[in-house]
């Protein structure tokens, strides 16, 4: 018979997200008539912007012309992207075309890079952590350690062990805190003196605003000699439903890893969609540019109002300044599973427990300001007539 890949029998069905969809789709076919509301999930709530939308339609019409047809493109990416990225997002950094790579979401991104690695390297995870980063590294049965964030600050200590590949999501999910210039310092130089390698998932960077956090990781010195970053057009331009992301592999790294990427890429990827390109390309211009800047702003203005709500309620809240996500400590000891279901019974409103983040994360929940305004409001309403009572 056939063996499994048994890796994929570690992956812990049992406090993930999979799991929270299979309790709040359970409490939905038992109330019917009820309107249950999400202030939890990390999906987007604004459309796409017009002139993105716009470039996309002219990118269809492409299509359907002899002349301007498009069949497969570069399995690295369109030249006029890779052009935007580099002019726009690291025109401080002096990178070329051929350090730019366009992929289909990050989500795949973030796991895939590891196929570059000799399979024994060990990985290594910080908790509470995107899960993808575990279970994806799981199912591609690499050796996983998981470094406990200390209790306040959320970031972990700094290993005495050398670990080969460093997982660092800044600004984090799911805990909304961002790595300021001085620890993202401390990383970069265990990795140069380590010869390690990080894996900097930058996804929300368009949420940035504090002076002391890096937009990039290649501001930092050194970090082009370490670092591959990763960047995704999902919560920026709504893109979750289009598919559009990339990553800069430095030439900078040691072992001329660029050039078995490439031959690694040509192998499992046929480049990513054309009209998803297309849009990316329009995200440039300054129309879309003040369009999506509207549409970050209303997103943090939602992370206010909710900040404001829960801590009116004394609750301890973290992050939600330069990132779409609050991370709330649960202040009646209850497990982050046990709070989530209360949650979903007393207020009809679903929140993520911590758990799903690792075992540190229990004890917390998160919250996501990407939800509409008017759910948003209402939950807040919701929780605070409860309270009143
Ligand atoms: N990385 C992090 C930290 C995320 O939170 C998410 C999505 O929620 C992703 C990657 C996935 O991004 P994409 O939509 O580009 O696959």
């Amino acid at each position: 018979m056939v063996k499994i890949n048994p890796f994929l029998k570690n992956i812990n069905n049992k406090n993930s997200f999979l799991e929270v969809t299979r309790i709040v789709n359970e409490y939905k076919a038992n109330h019917k008539n009820n309107k249950v509301i999400s202030i939890g999930v990390g999906d987007v709530s604004r459309p796409i912007v017009k002139t993105v939308i716009d470039a996309m339609h002219k990118a269809v019409d492409d299509l359907s012309n002899i002349d301007t047809f498009k069949g497969y493109g570069s399995y690295y990416g369109y030249n006029f992207l890779k052009e935007k990225i580099l002019d726009n997002d690291y025109k401080d950094f002096d990178f070329s075309l051929d350090e730019i790579y366009i992929s289909n979401g990050a989500k795949t991104d973030s796991t895939s890079i590891l196929e570059l690695f000799d399979i024994n390297s060990s990985v290594l995870i910080t908790d509470p952590m995107y899960p993808i980063y575990r279970d994806g590294a799981s199912a591609l049965s690499r050796n996983v350690h998981v470094l406990d964030s200390t209790t306040e600050s959320f970031l972990p200590e700094i290993p005495k062990e050398k670990y080969d590949i460093i997982y660092i999501c800044s600004p984090n999910n799911p805990t909304g805190i961002c790595y300021t210039y001085d620890e993202l310092k401390k990383w970069i130089d265990y990795s140069l003196k380590n010869k390690s390698i990080i894996i900097y998932d930058n996804v929300y960077a368009s949420f940035i605003s504090s002076k002391d956090v890096p937009k990039s990781i290649y501001e930092i010195d050194g970090a082009k000699k370490v670092a591959i970053e990763l960047r995704s057009f999902s919560k920026n331009a709504s893109f979750t439903g289009v598919r559009c992301s990339y990553y800069v592999i430095p030439n900078d790294i040691a072992n001329n890893i660029n050039k078995y990427w490439k031959a690694r890429t040509i192998n499992r990827f046929n480049g990513a969609d054309y009209i998803a390109q297309k849009g990316a390309e329009a995200v440039y211009t300054r129309e879309a540019q003040k369009e999506i800047n509207e549409n970050i702003k209303y997103y943090k203005e939602n992370a206010k109002l909710l900040r404001e709500a829960f801590e009116k309620l004394n609750y301890k809240v973290y992050g939600g300044t330069d990132s779409p996500f609050l991370w709330i400590k649960i202040n009646n000891g209850m497990k982050s599973m046990d709070y989530f279901e209360l949650f979903l019974k007393e207020f009809e409103i679903i929140i993520i427990p911590g758990i799903v983040f690792g075992k540190k994360g229990d004890g917390y929940f998160r919250v996501s300001a990407l939800a509409k305004r008017e759910v948003v409001i209402e939950a807040i309403e919701r929780i605070n007539k409860y309270y009143e009572k």
